[in-house]
């Protein structure tokens, strides 16, 4: 089971329920090989993994490891009581060529050896193939995935998206996939767009995919190991990470950070506060015996990399992965390659923007922009105007309005209906706005702060103001107004009849349950709960993009304020 905890974009932070406990994702799942550990198990637990990857193949040819893992489980052969994932041979394959191994046999080996995802033994197709023989190769993984699916017992199954480096390939896949009764859909294939740090393609192809995968389940990059690429993979939807990089670097004295990769032997000074690192100097570090030389660089590349992971997420909890993909690109320009290939899908990533963010935005892009540009021609903008310096001309009564809030902390202490009109009609648009404050206005303050508070009209309490964010939150005598005011669907999330039950006692409402949602509605965005019928039974917060919703989400859709 996976549950979204929180968004930004196609980024989320999730939790993972495994059979050996919970993965909280993002995160890296270090590639443990039985035959060499570079780190024992529990050295790799404390730079920071929660799980770990090892390798079925590997272990089903090995007279000695088999009859271990099928004996005991692949856990106690491995050392790890957490959640431990197993790969199948596909990358031994695109390595090796030709491997001795039945699809089936596979999944059912690594069933039968208690892994907590097995994966499927897709057909690794290499990026310069064909689209002819992509899609055939393709076909193979399909067939191969359908025969796993009644297989997988208890393991959570993994299905890999292929398709090559043709786009409508890795939509249609991963439309496939979403179809069967998987648990975990890994971007396969992407190792050499990875290690050519053609990221630009990568990222187009994981866009392809997420058009069409259903966002209820976990995607894995797969062989994504380098600190640099985690922000990056992130942005575009990416769950969970494997790779080896931080032990094989090791083993060549190389030092991961998450802008870059340096020899231990060219370096004069550690640039690092890790555990490896904080305690040493470059020399000491170099005159380390090889073996322990070894041991500390993979140390440095896992602790370094789960440093990053933290980053990311909580970049994510913040509203500001953006940025920090955008500092990453700093040092690798290949990461700012990959944010420009996103602008042609500007339109499709905007139904993805949240309405606001928890802070404000300081790097500007394609979707943002067409999202706050489509919101500011809800407004009058005949009035005073500042120069806001990622959107342009914004009107001076939203300078205190997330996400238009400019940087600095320069706010705005004056109160008029004519402020509360033109933040009302950014959110829910201009008649939305007319109709809510069509009466007697009263507009309550602090009397410390002189903050707005609540705005009552005709005595009714309508909207309180979130001073936080300079926006407001719907009241149930809004809604109504805003219900009466504006036609279906605008502003309404339709549900089944099961749920209004529920809302109308004011509980939440779940994505199963709603049957239709205004496709101009974003995360994050108040709205009115309705049944079939366009009865009024609650207001809300959006907590999902609708084009999630659309393409099979779970999970909580508007978090109840009030039942109505
Ligand atoms: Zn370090």
């Amino acid at each position: 089971m996976f549950e979204i905890r929180q968004r930004d974009g196609l980024a989320r932070i999730g939790r993972l329920t495994t059979p050996h406990g919970a993965l909280e994702t993002p995160t890296l799942l270090p590639v443990v090989n039985p035959r060499k550990l570079t780190l024992a198990p529990a050295e790799i637990r404390d730079c920071g993994a929660t799980g770990l990857i090892t390798n079925s193949y590997i272990i089903s040819r090995h007279a000695e490891l088999r009859e271990r893992a099928l004996a005991d489980g692949v856990h106690a052969l491995v050392g790890w009581d957490g959640p431990l994932m197993t790969d199948s041979g596909t990358f031994q394959s695109h390595v090796y060529g030709d491997i001795e191994v039945e699809p089936q046999a596979i999944v059912e080996f690594q069933r039968d050896i208690g892994s907590d995802i097995g994966t499927v033994l897709d057909v690794f197709t290499e990026p310069e193939f064909d689209a002819d023989r992509a899609e055939a190769e393709l076909a193979e993984t399909q067939a191969r995935i359908t025969a796993a699916v009644p297989l997988k017992g208890e393991m959570l199954l993994a299905a890999t998206v292929q398709g090559g480096s043709h786009p409508a390939l890795r939509e249609r896949a991963a439309a496939q996939v979403s179809t069967v009764d998987a648990d975990m859909h890994p971007i396969g294939g992407v190792v050499p767009l990875m290690e050519q740090y053609r990221y630009a393609e990568l990222a187009t192809l994981v866009l392809a995919a997420k058009r069409a995968l259903v966002p209820a389940r976990p995607v894995h990059l797969f062989g994504c190991g380098h600190p640099s690429l985690f922000a990056l993979a992130a942005l575009l939807g990416c769950d969970l990470f494997d790779s080896a990089s931080y032990a094989k670097f090791a083993a060549d004295g190389r030092m991961m950070f998450n802008w870059g990769t340096r020899r231990l032997a060219e370096m004069e000074e550690l640039p690092c506060g890790c555990a490896a690192c904080s305690t040493t100097s470059a020399d000491e570090f170099k005159a380390l015996p090889a073996e322990e030389r070894e041991r500390q660089l993979a140390r440095h590349n896992l602790l370094v990399s789960f440093a990053e992971l933290r980053r990311v997420r909580e970049a994510i909890r913040e509203g500001l992965l953006w940025e920090l993909v955008v500092a990453r690109a700093a040092g690798r320009p290949e990461v700012g390659d990959a944010l420009a290939a996103l602008e042609p899908h500007g339109d499709w990533l905007e139904q993805w923007e949240p309405a606001f963010r928890p802070r404000q935005p300081t790097a500007i892009r394609e979707p943002l922009l067409r999202f706050v540009r489509g919101r500011l021609t809800r407004t009058a903008t005949d009035g005073p105007a500042f120069e806001h310096p990622l959107f342009g001309a914004v009107p001076e009564t939203l300078a205190d309005t997330a996400p238009l809030r400019p940087p600095g902390n320069v706010r705005q202490r004056s109160w008029t209906p004519e402020r509360v009109h033109a933040i009302a009609a950014f959110q829910f648009g201009g008649a939305a706005a007319d109709a809510l404050l069509g009466g007697k206005v009263e507009l309550v303050t602090s009397r410390n702060t002189g903050r707005l508070r609540n705005v009552l009209v005709d005595g009714e309490h309508r909207l309180s103001l979130s001073a936080r964010y300079g926006r407001f939150t719907l009241r149930a005598a809004g809604a109504c107004v805003i219900h009466a005011a504006c036609a279906a669907p605008q502003q309404r999330v339709v549900v089944h009849a099961d749920s209004a039950e529920f809302n109308r006692q004011g509980r939440n409402t779940f994505c199963k349950f709603v049957l239709e949602c205004d496709p101009d509605l974003r995360c994050q965005d108040e709205c009115l709960v309705v049944t079939e019928s366009d009865e009024l039974v609650a207001v809300g917060k959006l907590k999902v993009a609708p084009a999630e919703i659309i393409l099979g989400q779970q999970g909580l859709a508007v978090k109840v304020r009030e039942a109505v």
